[in-house]
């Protein structure tokens, strides 16, 4: 493959970056990930993949594919059963063995895909021909690199200036940056003096999350085995407890979302301490068997706040010749477990779009980022608004809804056919078609 006459330069280095490095270099397209960490990594919780993110991880790249079968469990391979995940009354007293399931979600063939996400995250770095600190070939990742600002001085390069007072150039830049994306409010634009606009930021979803993982063999006699091995929500009012199985069934992820009609204490920290008496108390009512696996925690643990673009859908993704895909784009709540598969499906749209023949120079970038723009924003904003609407659901505040089962599931089975079954194939199409639109091309 010929290599592109462009360089791109990818802003942090988490699943959207690292997967898009991954995908470009595969292409024979120079890119450069910039991240603001000493080293890349992920943290020690789980990671929910759906089949549309299987499928954007095998456009990406074939081995990104590989890497997640390598380290991934299947709720399939371990119960027989291709459930997404088992919906459970979490306040019934019935002791967690025998309690069957409100409604199932099923998800064939092989049900839920869960992946620790520092594993996960490992088995990428390994495709990529440097270490996590930026060791090894091509100087492809430069760690301890903070965006501050990008200057477009009309040379054609753009500059890309770091909170370290260092400076690189490249024809285009990719913000992979996350919920609190500086791309982002290099996009949405800065006001008068120099600060981001309203519109730049992430809005408190009013829901926070406890997370953590426990061995399985820790619960097992608590939950029963079946409940080890699939995924389970606990549903409750205005609370629910997810678990899922990671590490081919070793290890028990657990995440215990509550609803706070308050503000978010902190203007600073998204992640608070907490410990294990404050969860206690935020299940009060919930069944014994959620309040037991509480009480299996740690005593000491963190409160994540959720942070999302509901409220603040951007107008748009690019500006120029820098654009925004992941959660820098979308951040979104994650109740319908699929943010990261989007940041997949994102990178596999516009990796093929790089590659795509009708571009051949910086000038092309722009309409690449509006094809991009075009076919990506209303499936990813409907995710950040569909999530926050799961969560209602899950926790029996939706009105249309409430405690009808039936509706639920029906509703969830809907929703998640919105993730799951997307034609990737054919929005490649339309993103090629639009792009050659742009380019005053026919599309070949
Ligand atoms: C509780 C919870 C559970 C979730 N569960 C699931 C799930 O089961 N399935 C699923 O698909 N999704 C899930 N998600 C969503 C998923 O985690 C995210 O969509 C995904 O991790 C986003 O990846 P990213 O690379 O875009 O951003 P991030 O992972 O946030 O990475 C951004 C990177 O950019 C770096 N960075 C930030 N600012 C700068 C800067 N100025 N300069 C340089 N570098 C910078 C950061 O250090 C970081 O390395 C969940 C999210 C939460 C909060």
């Amino acid at each position: 493959m010929t290599q592109k006459p462009f360089e791109i330069a990818i802003i942090g280095g988490g699943i959207t970056g690292v997967t898009l490095a991954i995908s470009l270099l595969k292409r024979n397209i120079r890119c450069t990930i910039y991240e603001q960490a000493p080293a890349l990594g992920e943290i020690g919780a789980g990671l929910g993949i759906a089949p549309n993110a299987r499928r954007a991880m095998k456009i990406c790249d074939e081995r990104i594919f590989e890497a997640f079968q390598r380290v991934g469990t299947y709720s399939s391979d371990l119960s027989g059963r291709p459930v997404w995940i088992d919906f459970l009354d979490g306040t019934s007293p019935t002791p967690a063995p025998e309690l069957k399931p409100k409604f199932s979600i099923m998800s064939p063939p092989v049900g839920h895909g869960g992946v620790h996400r520092a594993r996960f995250l490992d088995a990428m770095i390994e495709l990529l021909p440097v270490n996590k600190e930026g060791g090894g070939e091509g100087g492809i990742l430069r760690v301890g690199k903070r965006l501050d600002t990008i200057v477009d001085n009309g040379s054609g390069k753009l500059q890309i200036k770091f909170c370290d007072g260092t400076t690189a150039h490249a024809d285009a830049v990719i913000g992979c940056d996350g919920v609190k994306s500086r791309t982002r409010e290099l996009v949405v634009g800065l006001d008068e003096n120099g600060n981001p606009k309203e519109g730049a930021k992430c809005g408190y979803s009013h829901k926070y999350a406890y997370r953590c993982m426990m061995p399985t063999k820790d619960v097992a006699a608590q939950l029963g085995e079946e409940k080890c091995q699939n995924p389970c929500l606990w549903m409750g009012p205005n609370r629910h407890v997810l678990t899922f199985p990671v590490n081919q069934g070793q290890l028990l992820n657990l995440v215990a979302f509550v609803t706070d009609e308050g503000e978010w204490p902190s203007k600073t920290n998204t992640t608070l301490p907490a410990t294990r008496d404050e969860v206690f108390k935020d299940f009060e009512g919930f069944s014994e068997n959620v309040r037991s696996l509480i009480q299996m925690t740690k005593d000491k643990s963190d409160r994540w706040g959720l942070f999302d673009l509901a409220d603040n859908p951007l107008q748009t993704f690019y500006k120029g010749r820098v654009l925004v895909i992941g959660d820098a784009a979308h951040a979104s709540t994650p109740h319908h477990g699929a943010g990261a598969g989007f940041c997949v499906e994102d990178v596999a749209i516009l990796s093929t779009l790089l590659e795509d023949e009708q571009v051949n120079g910086t000038d092309d970038l722009e309409a690449v980022f509006g094809a991009f723009d075009k076919v990506r924003r209303e499936r990813d904003q409907w995710l950040v608004r569909s999530s926050r609407r799961a969560a209602e659901t899950y926790e029996w505040r939706n009105k249309e809804i409430g405690t009808d089962f039936e509706k639920m599931e029906k509703d969830i089975n809907a929703r998640q056919g919105m993730c799951w079954d997307v034609d990737l194939d054919k929005m490649l199409v339309e993103a090629r078609e639009d792009l050659g639109r742009r380019l005053g091309k026919t599309a070949a």
